[in-house]
C-alpha cells in the first residue's frame, strides 16, 4: 500500500508555497490546519487565499468517487476482469511470474474470524507487480544495448528515468540520424515475452512492441521558442532545448 510520504518528500512535491506551509504546520501541529486559519496566520484574506490557489479544497464526495470507479470499469471492461484474475492468481497460489520469469512471493493472509477464511491483504501489490516489473525488466534489457549504441557513435548514456533514456552525442547531424535509427531497432522491438502476460495469452503472439518518442537539443529542459501569444517576460523561453526529432526524409 501506498505509504504517506515524509515530510521532506511531501515538501518536495509540492511547488506552492502556500501548500507547503500547510503541510508543514500539519506535521509540526498533527493536526489539519484550514485554508481560513491559515489565511488569518498570514494576514490575507481567504478570498485572496483562493485566487492563489489555495483554500476551499472540496470535500472527499463518496457518491462521487464510486460513479467515477464504476464509469471507469464499465469503459475498461477488460480491466476489471485482469484485476480479478491477477488477485484470484495471487491469492492462490501466492506467487505471481512477470513475462520475464521475475517471481515474486505473497505472504500478506490475515484470518478473518468472522467468515472463518484467510483474507488476502496483498491486493494491490500483486496488481502492481506485472505491469511495474516487466517495464522494469524491459528497460534492464535494453540499458547495455543504448549504453553500446551511444559509446558506438562517440556518445553516452547519461541517465535513465523510468522508462526513458538520455544520451548526449556528437553534434553531427549525421551520427545524430544513425543513433536515432539504431536506437528505434532497440526501443521498438517486438517482444516474444508478452506472449503470455501474468498467465493471459494475448491475441497476436510475437506482435507486441511499443512506440517510443525522440526529442534532441542542447540542453535538458523542453525547447519553446516563443511566439506572439507569449507574454514579453515568457519563463518558457529556451529555443535551444528539447524538440521532437524529426527524421529526414530519404
Ligand atoms: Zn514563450
Amino acid at each position: 500500500m501506498a505509504k504517506k510520504p515524509s515530510l521532506k518528500t511531501a515538501l518536495e512535491r509540492e511547488p506552492n508555497p502556500f501548500r507547503q506551509l500547510k503541510i508543514y504546520l500539519e506535521h509540526e501541529l498533527d493536526k489539519p490546519v484550514p485554508w481560513t486559519r491559515l489565511a488569518e496566520l498570514l494576514g490575507i484574506s481567504p478570498s485572496r487565499m483562493r485566487r492563489l490557489g489555495c483554500g476551499s479544497e472540496r470535500p472527499f464526495n463518496p457518491i462521487t468517487a464510486e460513479r467515477w470507479r464504476l464509469a471507469y470499469f464499465g469503459k475498461w471492461k477488460q480491466l476489471a476482469r485482469y484485476q480479478d484474475f491477477i488477485v484470484d492468481l495471487a491469492s492462490k497460489r501466492r506467487v505471481l511470474t512477470n513475462p520475464f520469469g521475475r517471481v515474486l512471493r505473497f505472504y500478506g493472509f490475515k484470518w478473518n474470524k468472522n467468515k472463518k477464511t484467510m483474507e488476502f491483504t496483498e491486493r494491490e501489490e500483486a496488481l502492481a507487480f506485472t505491469p511495474a516489473s516487466t517495464v522494469g525488466d524491459m528497460v534492464k534489457w535494453m540499458l547495455p544495448r543504448v549504453n553500446a549504441t551511444a559509446t558506438k557513435y562517440g556518445g553516452e548514456l547519461l541517465t535513465t528515468t523510468h522508462d526513458s533514456f538520455l544520451s548526449m552525442l556528437p553534434d553531427i547531424p549525421e551520427v545524430v540520424a544513425s543513433y536515432h535509427a539504431d536506437m528505434k531497432v532497440i526501443l521498438e522491438r517486438e517482444w516474444p515475452e508478452m506472449d503470455s502476460m501474468g498467465g493471459i495469452t494475448i491475441a497476436l503472439p510475437g506482435k507486441f512492441r511499443c512506440r517510443t518518442d525522440f526529442t534532441t537539443g542542447y540542453n535538458w529542459r523542453k525547447g519553446h521558442i516563443c511566439t506572439t501569444d507569449c507574454k514579453a517576460d515568457c519563463v518558457l523561453v529556451n529555443p535551444r532545448g528539447q524538440f521532437d526529432y524529426q527524421e529526414k526524409a530519404a
